[in-house]
């Protein structure tokens, strides 16, 4: 066990096999301790970074009824409902003038969006606000859109980074093997073909984020065998030099920029149950996985669903990335996340962690650096779910609805 550790805290590789190893039987401070190596031998400046960003959904009509979502309805179904463009747009100048650098467009299968409606919608955000950056969709929207438009993967690919998409969002990883994956999300794609997408996005330059939903009944082999088929996705990006067209440093070479695990939310949804990934497995799981991801440059804690002490404490577990302060977010809240933030507390929390504060764009490059209180920045409206409609009392009243046919 010490030489794992030890060779992983050093940069070393480690094999699935230990990776399981470590994760059911490390010493907890040990391999927290190693996993923190990493992170300091990574950012020796102490930098922990956040983003200011928005998640705002376009449609939540979904074919594809995953049995964890909260969010989705079903085509026809009388709370259908897909955001116009002004909407949209209006939301963008929101996020902007509250200081937001990124846009999560997100949304569901609707049966009649093809790759079409996603270049109006990226090429009507690029028009308008072009300084943000469009970190959206994932890969079951890309075999989504190029399923109705009829076109292969690559192509729509190519359209829609054409149309302004700057990067993917690693959204519908959930559980990549086939086995838990079959049993939560039935009519999704396959673990291979969201590898598959990514690999064709990171090939032409379009980089993207990985994520891992915790606790809906996989084992642990299963959830090592997750972050496996990750790993191997990069070896074979920085193998052949993959990189975003936009990135010049070279500690981002290959396609995931980062890894987000996360714990899923078992309220008004068809899987019901609880969550059962502990805070332990969790923290676990986020020390192991920075040990593990020997190619991918950060690891973000995800304090929206495991709340924000638990954040906190991931920053001494090997993670440089507090995520984002989220001015909307409607998914995961429908599914009862309810933990919520604001630009003060989340410095403070990096602050109060021994780290130094700094806001990050999508490419992880630093926009400000809060050395001391006195860099802080002072805007109290940016608050986390600021006008949500997954919360009772946030979001604005009639909002414009279209009804889906
Ligand atoms: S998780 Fe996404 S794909 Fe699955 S039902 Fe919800 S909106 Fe649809």
């Amino acid at each position: 066990m010490d030489s794992i550790l030890q060779r992983a805290a050093d940069g070393g590789r480690i094999t699935p096999e230990e990776a399981l190893l470590l994760y059911t039987d490390a010493p907890f401070h040990a391999l927290g301790e190693a996993a923190d190596a990493v992170r300091r031998r990574r950012y020796p400046d102490g930098i922990v970074t956040y983003l200011i960003d928005r998640n705002i959904n376009y449609t939540n009509v979904c074919v594809t009824a995953c049995k964890f979502c909260a969010f989705f309805r079903a085509p026809k179904h009388k709370e259908g409902w897909a955001h116009p463009m002004e909407e949209i747009l209006h939301r963008c100048g929101e996020a902007i003038d509250l200081g937001a650098t990124q846009v999560m467009l997100q949304g569901g299968h609707h049966p009649e969006f093809g790759v079409e409606y996603y270049e109006d919608l990226f090429s009507n955000v690029k028009q308008a606000y072009p300084q943000l950056a469009i970190h959206s969709i994932g890969p079951s929207e890309i075999l989504h859109m190029a399923k109705v438009s009829g076109v292969s993967l690559e192509e729509a690919i190519l359209r829609i980074k054409a149309a302004g998409l700057d990067s993917i969002a690693g959204a519908g990883a959930e559980m990549l093997p086939d086995r838990p994956r079959q049993a939560i999300a039935p009519l999704k794609e396959s673990g291979a073909r969201w590898i598959e997408v990514m690999t064709i996005a990171h090939r032409n330059g379009l980089s993207s984020t990985a994520t891992m939903m915790m606790g809906t009944g996989e084992t642990n082999i299963e959830r090592i065998e997750h972050i496996r088929m990750i790993r191997d996705c990069q070896d074979l990006a920085v193998a052949n030099g993959y990189r975003d067209d936009a990135v010049e440093t070279s500690h981002q070479v290959g396609g995931f920029r980062a890894f987000i695990p996360w714990t899923y939310q078992p309220e008004n949804n068809h899987l019901k149950g609880r969550t059962q990934a502990t805070t332990m497995e969790y923290l676990r799981f986020i020390a192991v996985s920075r040990l593990f991801f020997d190619n991918v440059a950060h690891l973000q804690a995800s304090w929206l669903t495991t709340g924000k002490d638990v954040g906190q404490l991931a920053l001494h577990l090997g993670v440089d990335d507090l995520g984002s302060i989220m001015l909307e977010e409607n998914v995961i809240s429908s599914a009862g996340a309810r933990h919520r933030s604001n630009l003060h507390e989340l410095i403070w929390m990096i602050r109060t962690a021994g780290r130094i504060p700094a806001q990050r764009e999508t490419l992880y490059r630093h926009l400000a650096v809060h050395y001391t209180e006195a860099d802080d920045p002072t805007d109290e409206r940016v608050v986390s779910h600021y006008s949500s409609i997954a919360m009772p009392e946030g979001g604005r009243k009639n909002l414009p609805l279209v009804e889906v046919q």
